[in-house]
């Protein structure tokens, strides 16, 4: 019984810490905050998931605001890389998180995400400064329920209240989350706010981005944006904060009749293989590069690179945690090792696949209305916010004058 006590005790404790935010201790005198910045990704909403259904929420944005024709993501096309560029303003091998998943030889260890994760709660592995450490560092206050790598500490900084990553509470609760910080008075008003949202992308994985499932997960964000709106409205400040949504990739379908096994072509004793799908980053045994490399030519819907080769409109090779050889698939190939199969949908490919392009969308003081600008690169949004803030940037690959254009 006592035991029984116990176990629920702590799994209340558990419960608790989990649908709590979390304060950071810090000992900052906090000036007057800047007009509000709201920052929210959909991960994985391609930018024509507009034309897929009504969006009458995300819709309001626009027509008082602006829309780009697509944000432009940086490669590879993943999660971890895209957001983080988004909130660094730098290339993947400028702030380090190259992958989802990656090896640093001077750790010895490997990084990896996921609700859970603890390398993506370590700060260590962040070699640029996001933007929320930046408006910390300028004593204004940033607070963030979910954002690639807003659970670490970074330069000894953390946002003024964070949450640990976790898939479970509800769209609605990470905007009520976000309207509660805006009720704080004085020097505690957040000045940069974030939030996240994964159903588009896991269901579009899941399901493949033309199902009916990925259409509903659409407008079940659409709905808890849509609740943000009416929060901001009741407390009569939406013309008063800027609202950025955007998404950090697209997603096309991958049908399981086109796959490259990667074991027809080379000796998997030979190598150690990372990721896989859209690409494969291969670390030949010693001896083996040139042999691996050889053997990996001429493959149909393929397209093989020796690190130094990697073609510099990727922007990707000046970092050590990027392998000798990067393999990569055509649109809709998935790269496999025996035995595993693709999901539906993905994205990871080359960025200039219209297909893995994402969405800018905002309104607000500083933006213009009603209007509609061309594609641009998600590393120009860095820029872009520091100056809405009116916050010195950090070094970053970024430029203000890219998105000068939707700007009022
Ligand atoms: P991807 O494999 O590129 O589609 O990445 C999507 C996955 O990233 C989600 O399903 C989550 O599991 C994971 N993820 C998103 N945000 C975070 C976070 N803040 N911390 C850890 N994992 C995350
Ligand atoms: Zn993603
Ligand atoms: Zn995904």
């Amino acid at each position: 019984m006592k035991n029984f006590k116990i176990v629920l005790y702590l799994s209340l404790l558990f419960l608790l810490s989990c649908s709590e935010s979390i304060k950071s201790e810090n000992a900052r005198n906090y000036v007057e905050p800047s007009t509000p910045l709201i920052l929210i990704s959909i991960d994985g909403f391609r930018w024509d998931y507009f034309e897929k259904t009504d969006t009458p929420n995300l819709d309001r944005i626009i027509n008082n605001g602006i829309k780009a024709e697509g944000l432009k993501t940086v490669y590879p096309s993943k999660t971890f890389p895209n957001h983080i560029s988004i909130v660094t303003g730098n290339y993947p091998s400028n702030h380090g998180i190259i992958s989802n998943y990656f090896y640093d030889s001077g750790f010895d260890e490997y990084y990896y995400i996921g609700a859970g994760s603890q390398a993506a709660q370590d700060g260590k592995w962040i070699q640029a400064e996001p933007i929320w450490v930046t408006v910390e560092k300028q004593l204004k206050r940033a607070m963030i329920m979910f954002w690639p790598m807003s659970d670490a500490e970074i330069q000894g900084v953390r946002p003024s209240e964070y949450y640990v990553y976790s898939d479970s509470p509800s769209n609605i609760t990470r905007m009520e989350t976000l309207l509660n910080w805006l009720d704080n008075s004085g020097n505690d008003k957040p000045s940069f706010l974030a939030s996240y949202f994964s159903i588009v992308d896991s269901i579009g994985h899941r399901y493949g981005p033309d199902a009916q499932e990925t259409i509903d997960a659409i407008i079940e964000v659409d709905n808890a944006i849509g609740y943000l709106l009416d929060g901001l409205e009741t407390r009569g400040i939406l013309d008063e904060v800027n609202l950025i949504v955007v998404s950090d990739h697209g997603m096309t379908d991958t049908p399981s009749d086109q796959i490259i096994n990667i074991a027809d072509y080379i000796d998997l004793d030979d190598v150690k293989t990372l990721n896989g799908g859209p690409f494969m980053e291969i670390r030949p045994n010693d001896g083996k590069l040139e042999t691996i490399y050889q053997q990996l030519q001429n493959i149909e819907h393929t397209q093989v690179y020796k690190k130094e080769d990697f073609p510099s409109k990727f922007n990707y090779s000046n970092n050590e945690r990027i392998e000798p050889i990067i393999f990569l698939a055509d649109e809709g190939w998935s790269i496999q090792t025996p035995g595993r199969y693709p999901s539906l949908g993905t994205h990871g490919y080359d960025p200039d696949y219209r297909s893995m392009d994402g969405i800018f969308v905002a309104r607000g003081p500083g933006f213009k209305e009603s209007f509609k600008g061309p594609v641009i690169q998600n590393i120009h949004l860095y820029e872009m916010m520091c100056y809405l803030m009116d916050i010195s940037p950090a070094q970053n690959d970024g430029s203000l004058s890219e998105t000068q254009e939707f700007l009022r």
